[in-house]
């Protein structure tokens, strides 16, 4: 039986440990995938610090996954060997409970959990994925680079495009790091009046150079005024994960507008009458299915849409793991994987 490497979480809170292990058969509904980059990502400490309930161990990280269909298992149409894939946080979904059939799969009640959580990710040489997780990546992505449009790229093109703003509304990313960086690309891509908010004026010029229009140090000037001076965001894009900070920038809303919740972060409070008042709303949204990181890959491809990357050898997960976790990378962190 030919044997694959993996990374895995050995117990929660223990280093990464290089194992050989037999390679998986595919099961119903499944493909095995020879993964060739995995991203690096903050919820991997989810699986490392066992943050989710029901983790088993030891288990596989990585939600970031691109690599080729090297087996299909049985009841697999429509894909096939050779074919370059995309694998998410999504885990995939049953297709046929009431949430499924309401095109909300991300909410299925048959299949739960997340890549590299509820079941081993890309971490690996090999992965088995459920065929409803994968994603097509167009043939000009380049297959390193672009691992990171599997979560903090759909993460961010999936939230602003479901905020409700049109081409032309101010649209604020708030946070300049992993999710931001992209954030402000896809914001300007999708034509909106993009202005990056963040701490300090280091990172305004790159935050320039990405498309944003307008700029606020919001270590400067308080961002829910500077945004109210500037008419009102119709939707703000919180990637931060910081309460105060969330907390700071909800009064630059404008009339109508929702501030979309996707740095994972603790608990904010919210004046009823700040929102009641403009019909304003603060929502959480779910990354994305497998056709909404299709939809990412193929618009990134489309405006030449990418995450500034450092990547590391996949023997180097931990010091790659480390350097995440640090908040020093800049912007993400891939794991090459050959
Ligand atoms: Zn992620
Ligand atoms: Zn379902």
């Amino acid at each position: 039986m030919s044997k694959m490497r993996a990374m895995i979480v050995p117990e929660p809170g223990k280093p990464f440990q290089l194992v050989e292990r037999d390679v998986p058969q595919p099961g119903h509904r499944e493909v095995l995938i020879r993964v060739h980059a995995c991203g690096v990502c903050h919820s991997d400490s989810v699986t490392v610090q066992n943050l989710f309930p029901g983790i088993t161990y030891p288990r596989i990280p990585g939600h970031e996954v691109i690599g080729t269909i090297e087996a299909l298992g049985d009841a697999v149409e429509g894909w096939s060997i050779g074919t370059r894939v995309g694998v998410g946080w999504f885990p995939g979904s049953c297709g046929y409970c009431a949430h499924c059939r309401r095109s909300e799969a991300y909410a299925c009640e048959n299949v739960h959990g997340a890549t590299g959580v509820s079941r081993d990710g890309g971490y690996a040489t090999h992965m088995l994925a459920d065929v409803s997780s994968l994603a097509h990546v167009p043939a000009s992505l380049d297959t390193i680079e672009s691992a990171p449009l599997m979560c903090a790229g759909v993460t961010t093109f999936n939230a602003i495009r479901n905020s409700g703003a049109k081409a032309g509304d101010l649209v604020a990313v708030h946070g300049i790091g992993g999710l931001g960086h992209l954030g402000i690309q896809f914001a300007a891509r999708l034509g909106f009046r993009t202005v990056a908010v963040n701490r300090g004026r280091d990172k305004e010029a790159l935050a320039r150079e990405l498309g944003a229009h307008d700029y606020i140090d919001s270590a400067a000037e308080d961002p829910a005024a500077a945004l109210q001076a500037m008419g009102g965001a119709k939707a703000i894009i919180a990637t931060v994960t910081n309460s105060d900070a969330m907390q700071a920038i909800v009064g630059g809303l404008g009339a109508g507008g929702t501030m979309m919740l996707i740095g994972a972060t603790g608990p904010i409070s919210v004046s009823p009458i700040e929102l009641l008042t403009k019909n304003a709303g603060v929502r959480g949204w779910y990354s994305g299915v497998s056709a909404d990181s299709e939809d990412t890959l193929a618009f990134s491809e489309l405006h030449a849409i990418g995450s500034m990357n450092e990547i590391f050898a996949f023997e180097q997960a931990q010091a790659a793991y480390d350097h995440m976790m640090s908040g020093r990378a800049r912007f993400r962190v891939v794991l090459k994987i050959d």
